[in-house]
């Protein structure tokens, strides 16, 4: 595979950026070769600057369920863009996108629309923190929220380790509201609410856990974190940036049928354009500003663009259906690699859920950030180089999760699994 104009765009990017990206995962640091800047996606099909083309697995890490260039989602972006791009007041798109969200989803009664998943999560901390009048806030080892200050935080092992900063830049000080728990484990959760109960404004969760690996949790575990932060007095936050309208129209918390108090959401929420957003019951809305007295503004919040971008996807989304089909086509996938792997005796597990996959180098069940095997990292390593010099395009690391769009048709998901089986045989030879 030629990547002579990738290189010199990315030498060129190191001049401006640091890393060469706007967003670090991007700059391929934990696969073999220098990134490839893409300059065209339609369907499941994206386009580098040498004119290789990919079957794209990782779906601008989440947002296109749709897949590249939706015709009604191109189409309603063109027609509102002709009408000015930004106003900073209320706009008609917020109201039809906002009465969607709500009419289709019993989990949260208002929401607030913001620019990010970040800025979503951020956001939602606050509200909790606003709403209880307590500080402190419980996070789990593996899961990702963005990167906001509180929770940039890592954990050793052990219970209610206070967080240790991944990062520079955030003051101890900040680290230490946070508490850090492994998941699968409800006793680590009780023993932590009675020693710190009545300093605890949330426990803040991705439900289905997607960014360190595919950490799918007992449905149990997560019924019994809500009773526990029912008990305790402890708003329960599910993070669904990349569960929401994922795994469902309501995300995990409809998978699993558990109402959480706050969500928040972003990826798929905008239709491929920059949209988070966080919900709530409308008691526990009314506590954000103008209403009440948590404060949160953003100058392109709600904006008309996006917002009609996410409309227009979740009308596709709604459609009778849309969700059991695409589950079924990666039950599908996943189920042709697994058992390749399986008569060959590789030591594989595709963890899979709704039309999100991930590779496991074992064949253990794996719950926990720490039961993944850091040095398997090196078989997705070559993995991801003979995919990429096979045509098939996937996040940058082996700890992202795939994603499958409805714009993969069978026979590009066919040839997929041819070359991903090959690549099996590579990584095991
Ligand atoms: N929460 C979760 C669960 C996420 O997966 C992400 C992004 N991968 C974020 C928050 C942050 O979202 P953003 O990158 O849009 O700021």
């Amino acid at each position: 595979m030629q990547r002579n104009i990738s290189e010199e765009l990315y030498s060129e990017a190191k001049n401006y950026f640091p890393g060469g990206v706007s967003s670090p995962v991007r700059a391929f640091k934990s696969v073999k070769g220098t990134p490839l800047f893409i300059k065209k996606g339609n369907g499941s099909q994206i386009w580098d600057e040498d004119d290789n083309q990919f079957t794209d697995f990782c779906c601008s890490w989440g947002p296109l369920i749709l897949g590249h260039n939706n015709d009604a989602i191109r189409e309603v972006i063109v027609e509102t863009v002709a009408n000015g791009t930004s106003f900073g007041t209320p706009t008609r798109w917020e109201n039809k996108l906002g009465a969607l969200l709500l009419k289709n989803n019993r989990f949260i009664e208002k929401l607030r629309f913001v620019s990010s998943g970040t800025e979503a999560v951020m956001s939602a901390i606050r509200l909790a923190r606003g709403v209880t009048g307590k500080d402190k806030i419980v996070k789990f080892d593996g899961c990702y929220h963005g990167h906001a200050d509180s929770l940039l935080v890592n954990a050793g092992s052990g219970l209610a380790t206070f967080g240790v900063s991944s990062s520079a830049g955030i003051p101890a000080s900040f680290a230490n509201e946070t508490l850090v728990l492994p998941l699968d484990d409800l006793e680590a959760v009780e023993t932590t609410f009675k020693a710190h109960g009545n300093s605890i404004a949330c426990v803040i969760i991705e439900a289905v856990p997607a960014n360190n690996g595919l950490l799918l949790q007992r449905p149990e575990y997560l019924q019994g974190l809500r009773d526990l932060c029912t008990q305790y007095d402890v708003l329960l936050i599910f993070d669904e940036v990349i569960s929401g309208f994922r795994v469902g129209f309501e995300g995990a918390a409809g998978y699993y049928n558990i109402q959480p108090d706050i969500m928040t959401y972003g990826k798929i929420i905008g239709g491929g354009m920059p949209v988070g957003a966080y919900g709530a019951s409308a008691e526990i809305m009314g506590h954000v500003t103008p209403d009440g007295n948590v404060y949160q503004a953003g100058t392109l919040s709600g904006n008309p663009v996006a917002m009609a971008a996410g409309f227009t996807a979740a009308s596709q989304l709604l459609e009778d259906g849309f969700y059991e089909k695409l589950e079924a086509t990666t039950q599908d996938f996943v189920a042709k690699i697994q058992s390749y792997c399986d008569n060959k005796g590789y030591e594989i597990n595709i963890n899979t859920i709704g039309s999100i996959f991930w590779i496991s180098f074992t064949k253990d069940e794996i719950r926990r950030a720490d039961q993944i095997d850091g040095a398997s990292m090196d078989k997705f390593k070559i993995l991801h180089a003979y995919l990429l010099d096979n045509g098939i395009y996937l996040g940058p690391s082996g700890y992202e999760v795939g994603f499958i769009s409805a714009a993969h048709t069978p026979s590009e998901l066919a040839a997929a699994v041819e070359k991903i089986c090959a690549g099996m045989d590579l990584v095991h030879a």
